[in-house]
């Protein structure tokens, strides 16, 4: 039976007739970084046009519905958004004018099961080092000392983000003091820097428990990634009050506001340049349109391999520094519909991290044995349980979401084949990775074999169709110490009027791609958008 379509749609659908040219920016892609590039040049009196090739707005922060369930694709739960002095919830009010509001999770917002024990990561400074404690007293010194790093290091993430619009020889200087102030091992592995601390290996993949929220292994991840994430959740989850759809939702009248639109169903095709720099861009459909600025949300790959053309030398430049970076990682998801609320199948506001053992990094090389192998981590987020207004919205039903690494090579057979389309075999290899993911949801919530209503698996190959990241890399870049070591990876590029931003520009999550997004708009801003950069950082 064919799937039905989504019917949740954010942003207006394109049509040539449709555009009100001149804009005076355009921004290919609707993620949450090009929005919140447009929210904030739309108040600094830009008109900007956004150019999103999915049905929706949002990228990875868009909701679907089907069969009378609605899922979030890439927003489980937002660190920082308790206090209004986070740089993250300052962010969202300013781009969403206060309309969106969030639900703190249970102050036992992550729980890690390492085969048949579990941690629970607690919410607040001192309430999360005390249960790191009491799991693991000997340790209390490494603990102590681990704290301490990542303050270090976020010291060292403040300066690379501040590096990344600072005009050249300021940004000369600047790397130089870092130099000297910064140690080096703030950009070594997150093993390399935790095996310096203990040498107790459970407490290491405790510690290291939400490392699929870069994709990287401890091994192989930079511990600046690991310290912009635990320090980014260590006061707790929150989620979007309405669902993840309610973040474009709340964005796109700012932009409109000031005479801009974000256009949905809106491909692009090729970035112009002329002699002088960015000249605008040439839709899929063939329709050019032309502006002065031109912003790429759309990921380094699809911005240098993709959308500017070959001959381009710049692009050139461009396609060498690509081999010093990497794509993330790529993943699958059940999307599952139960037919009682949350509450009444008594599904917790915690996230569940599941692993079978504390040797991560031994237990991913099962990934290579294809298929149906045990994976080596698998993610289960309950987000009706999380949304205070799903039971008014969906009554009498819950949602769950349960995402595991799932390499595109697994897919490869069925690369360019249509979604919904893709044929028997590809319908019963899902099946089996969906029963493989159903039975440790039962393993752990033995209540609700039985419960489960409606599911659906996306692959890599869904990622591809509806965000546009060839290789199913849900965090674009893979964030190990080379990445930060790309002083290219900025807003501003080598062409004239040309700017990156999004989760490629400082990191994955979605206020680091929301960080992004401000840069970018600092970065093009003039005098007001320096304003806004001491307004929000400050
Ligand atoms: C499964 C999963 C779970 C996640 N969980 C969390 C979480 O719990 N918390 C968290 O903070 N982060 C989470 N993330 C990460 C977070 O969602 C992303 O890092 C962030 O949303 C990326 O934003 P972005 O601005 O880079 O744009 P993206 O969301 O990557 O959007 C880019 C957009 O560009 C569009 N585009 C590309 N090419 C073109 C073109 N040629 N023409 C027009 N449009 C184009 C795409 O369609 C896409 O909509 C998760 C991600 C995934 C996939």
């Amino acid at each position: 039976m064919s799937k039905k379509p989504s019917t949740i749609r954010i942003g207006r659908r394109y049509r040539a007739n449709r555009l009100d040219s001149p804009y005076d920016i355009l921004i290919i892609g609707s993620g949450i970084g090009g929005l919140t590039a447009a929210a904030c040049l739309a108040r600094m009196g830009r008109k900007v046009c956004v150019l999103e090739q999915h049905y929706t707005a949002g990228g990875f922060t868009h909701s679907y519905d089907r069969n009378g369930y609605e899922w979030d694709v890439g927003v489980h739960y937002i660190g920082d958004m308790g206090s209004d002095k986070t740089l993250g919830r300052r962010l969202f009010d300013y781009v969403t004018d206060g309309e969106l509001e969030w639900a703190p999770m249970d102050a036992h917002f992550d729980r890690i099961f390492l085969g048949e024990e579990s941690y629970d990561l607690v919410a607040g400074k001192r309430a999360y080092r005390d249960a790191l404690v009491a799991a693991f007293p000997a340790e209390e010194s490494a603990i102590d000392r681990y704290l301490e790093r990542l303050r270090v290091a976020r010291g060292a993430v403040r300066l690379n983000v501040l590096g990344k619009v600072l005009p050249a020889p300021a940004a000369g200087l600047l790397a130089k003091w870092k130099g000297r102030k910064i140690p080096g091992w703030v950009n070594a592995t997150t093993r390399e820097v935790l095996e310096e601390l203990t040498d107790n290996q459970k407490l290491i993949a405790v510690l290291t428990g939400q490392w699929g929220d870069n994709g990287l292994p401890p091994a192989r991840s930079s511990f600046l990634i690991h310290a912009m994430i635990a320090q980014h959740y260590m006061h707790g989850g929150y989620y979007p009050v309405g669902g993840a759809s309610r973040m474009a939702e709340t964005i796109i009248p700012g932009i409109q506001r000031a005479g801009g639109e974000v256009f949905t169903y809106a491909s692009v095709e090729e970035i112009l340049v002329g002699k002088d720099g960015a000249e605008g861009v040439r839709m899929a459909d063939g329709h050019e349109i032309h502006a002065p600025v031109v912003i790429s949300n759309a990921g380094v790959f699809n911005t240098f391999e993709r959308l500017l053309a070959k001959e381009d030398s710049a692009g050139r430049h461009y396609r060498e520094r690509l081999t010093h970076v990497r794509p993330s990682m790529a993943s699958i998801c059940l999307y599952i519909g139960l037919r009682h609320t949350a509450e009444e199948l008594g599904l917790p506001k915690t996230n569940f991290w599941i692993y079978p053992s504390e040797h991560y990094e031994r237990d991913l090389a099962a990934l290579d044995e294809g298929p149906g192998a045990p994976l080596p981590l698998i993610y289960i987020s309950f987000p009706s349980a999380k949304d205070p207004s799903f039971e008014e919205r969906y009554p009498g039903r819950a949602t769950i979401e349960i995402v595991a690494p799932g390499p595109c090579e697994w897919f490869e057979a069925w690369s360019g084949t249509t979604w919904g389309k893709r044929g028997d075999d590809y319908e019963a290899l899902k099946e089996r990775l969906s029963d493989q993911l159903l039975k440790a949801l039962f393993d752990k919530l033995p209540q609700l074999e039985g419960q489960v209503d409606y599911y659906e698996l996306s692959t890599p190959l869904s990622t591809d169709w509806f965000c546009r990241y060839p290789r199913g890399e849900i965090y674009g870049l893979d964030h190990d110490p080379e990445r930060f070591e790309q002083d290219w990876l900025k807003p501003k590029t080598d062409i004239p009027g040309l700017y990156l931003t999004g989760q490629d520009i400082v990191s994955c999550g979605v206020t680091g791609a929301m960080v992004a997004g401000l840069l970018t708009a600092v970065q093009i801003g003039g005098l007001p958008g320096w304003l806004l950069a001491k307004k929000m950082l400050l």
